[in-house]
């Protein structure tokens, strides 16, 4: 039986005062919440913040990307070190928008989700389809790609670890939710091509969340997929209510 996983990508909302606001307020929502894990995923100035919040709950902490580098000359980015020291576990890697915005590859995903595996932090890996690929008859393709390259060299053990998202693109940020048997589909898909990979158990144990404008109200049927195993959340992450209205739906 896979254990229910909700993350909230709060993306590049929340100042340092506000992600300490919403921290305290679904700490207290999810006060006795222990069934399902829970994820948050703030900026990465708040995220030292956020982790001392939420130390001594149930709640983990995930930044939103990573460097594939251990140390050095990479201005601007973040490495598994600094993470790691603060207590972050999680870390989201291969979004759909830093696939579309900063031309993130499956090469250099799959270099952090190794590197994020061989460091103990637990990789998020994003997969989905544009509108594009769904309307072309491409999306299987599309997504047996960024599953096959992001998970490249990756062992059948460390598939108890990572969490794959499916998000269609499509669906991201527009209130378009693919319904709850679209979405089944594509996550039994992938559990497959897991299963192809590396072998019946790993695939059995690999926890599959579905993204892409899940709300409290259509939580509960998404969730209710037999291949659906938690949601990755952004707008509904950023309202306390909401937020823990869907960790309850899981
Ligand atoms: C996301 O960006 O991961 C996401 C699922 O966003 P939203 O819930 O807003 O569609």
């Amino acid at each position: 039986m896979r254990k229910k996983i909700i993350a909230g990508n709060w993306k590049m909302n929340k100042t340092v005062g506000e992600a300490i606001e919403l921290a305290n307020a679904v700490k207290l929502e999810l006060a006795d919440c222990n069934d399902v894990d829970v994820v948050l995923c703030p900026p990465f100035t708040a995220l030292k913040s956020v982790s001392d919040i939420v130390s001594e709950t149930q709640i983990a902490v995930g930044s939103q990307n990573m460097s594939s580098e251990d140390e050095g000359a990479y201005t601007g980015e973040i490495c598994h070190t600094m993470l790691k020291e603060i207590f972050v576990r999680y870390v989201i890697l291969g979004h759909s928008e830093r696939r579309e915005y900063y031309k993130e590859t499956d090469f250099w995903i799959n270099k952090k989700v190794v590197k994020a595996l061989e460091k103990n932090l637990r990789p998020i890996l994003c997969v989905g389809e544009t509108l594009e690929d769904r309307e072309a008859g491409n999306t299987e393709k599309v997504v047996e790609v960024q599953v096959r390259e992001g998970l490249k060299d990756v062992d059948a053990a460390a598939f108890t670890e990572l969490v794959i998202a499916y998000e269609p693109v499509w669906a991201i940020g527009t209130g378009k939710v693919a319904t709850a048997q679209q979405a089944q589909d594509v996550h039994a898909f992938i559990r497959g091509i897991v299963k192809d990979m590396v072998g019946a158990e790993a695939a059995d144990a690999v926890r599959i969340q579905y993204g892409g404008s899940m709300k409290p109200d259509n939580a509960v049927e998404l969730l209710g997929q037999p291949d659906i195993d938690g949601g990755l959340i952004g707008g509904a992450a950023l309202d306390a209510t909401s937020f823990a209205a869907i960790v309850k739906a899981a």
